[in-house]
């Protein structure tokens, strides 16, 4: 008899949801902490200049030399350190994982954080472990310590800043887990244009550690473009589950390129930096609403009912993202990415309207 699929597929997977990405055709997309900003006209000649050239008919390079040499200089990585790219950092934190993923094996973080550990660790039988953050985000290091005291997780993530909280652990925080890690550590800095505090200079001093970040960001969503930083040893082993043309070749020649005029993408973070902390300002005034402190290029703001006033900002055209129901210490709270001035203006037009 022919087996259907719930028959053959692992329980794992059966058990799991699809990543959801709202319809966001016509919106003010406020939902994905994507960039807002086009690149200027003179870049995106330049852009369509070089990809008009492309050998698409070609397999990419699976070292990616250019790319991997303008990443080690414009992120000031210390040439000691391997590169690891992966199509976009979900990709990364997916090989990172396989490459672990030994029976029993556990992977620990703070709980809430970025969906995709839980993901592929479950994916791969590993053992996930969450560890609750305290109500106001921050993180109860001395229950973290015990965590890894008792558990031995061959493997650790810390999002810094974290999503969807936005917030920014103390460093002090994170080099004790550092120093108390068994396993490896991995630091998620994919908001790190916004936060501004990074672990990539201090590879050298904690050889278990591996910081990954991504181009999502800072204007590259488009292209898929993650990376991890760490020592030769790690990378190497990382490298074996990469599958060999994971980075095609218009993503390694664009963002090369866009990797050049760094300072382009860097003014547009400081931009969005400026427009972080007026949109907490006016969100802070509103009744019933409470925003969190943020690091990256997102606002977490609690109100008093998201899914009501979720679905009256996408009734005037705004998209953001409602996290209510996805973890117990993110009730009624829904995430806004910051957006242009304008878009911002629409969004706290949109949220007033709606509360
Ligand atoms: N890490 C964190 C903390 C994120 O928030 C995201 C995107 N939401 C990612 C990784 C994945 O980013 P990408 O795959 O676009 O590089």
């Amino acid at each position: 008899m022919r087996k259907l699929p719930q028959d053959l597929v692992r329980e794992e997977v059966l058990a799991l949801t699809a990543y959801h990405v709202g319809e966001a055709a016509g919106m003010v997309k406020l939902d994905a902490m994507e960039n807002p900003y086009a690149l200027p006209q003179e870049l995106q000649r330049e852009i369509a200049e070089l990809v008009s050239a492309a050998a698409v008919n070609r397999y990419p390079d699976p070292q990616a030399p250019e790319l991997k040499a303008r990443l080690h200089q414009t992120m000031a990585i210390a040439e000691a350190f391997d590169i690891l790219l992966g199509n976009g950092s979900d990709e990364i934190i997916h090989i990172i994982i396989q490459a672990l993923a030994r029976p029993g094996a556990v992977v620990l973080a703070p709980d809430p954080t970025f969906v995709m550990y839980r993901m592929y660790a479950l994916v791969n039988r590993m053992r996930y472990l969450g560890v609750p953050l305290n109500p106001d985000f921050s993180l109860d290091c001395a229950r973290f310590l015990a965590a890894i005291e008792e558990h031995q997780p061959a493997l650790t993530f810390i999002a810094y800043p974290n999503n969807p909280t936005g917030n920014l652990f103390p460093e002090t925080t994170v080099l004790r887990i550092l120093e108390a890690a068994p396993g490896l550590v991995v630091l998620d800095e994919a908001y790190h244009a916004f936060a501004k505090k990074s672990f990539i200079g201090r590879l050298a001093e904690y050889p278990n550690l591996v910081v990954m970040r991504t181009l999502s960001k800072v204007g590259m969503a488009g292209l898929r473009l993650g990376y991890a930083a760490g020592s030769p040893a790690w990378i190497s082993e990382f490298d074996k589950v990469r599958p060999p043309y994971n980075v095609n070749v218009l993503t390694q020649l664009v963002a090369e390129r866009l990797l050049v005029h760094a300072d382009v993408l860097a003014r547009q973070a400081d931009a969005i930096c400026g427009e972080r902390g007026r949109v907490k300002a006016e969100l802070a005034r509103l009744p019933g609403v409470t925003v969190f402190a943020s690091d990256a290029n997102f606002l977490l703001a609690r109100v008093p009912d998201a899914g009501g006033v979720f679905a009256g900002m996408k009734q005037r055209g705004v998209l953001v993202k409602n996290l209510d129901g996805s973890h117990p210490l993110l009730a009624q709270c829904l995430r806004i990415t910051v957006g242009t001035v304008e878009e911002n203006a629409q969004c706290l037009v949109a949220l007033r309207a709606s509360l």
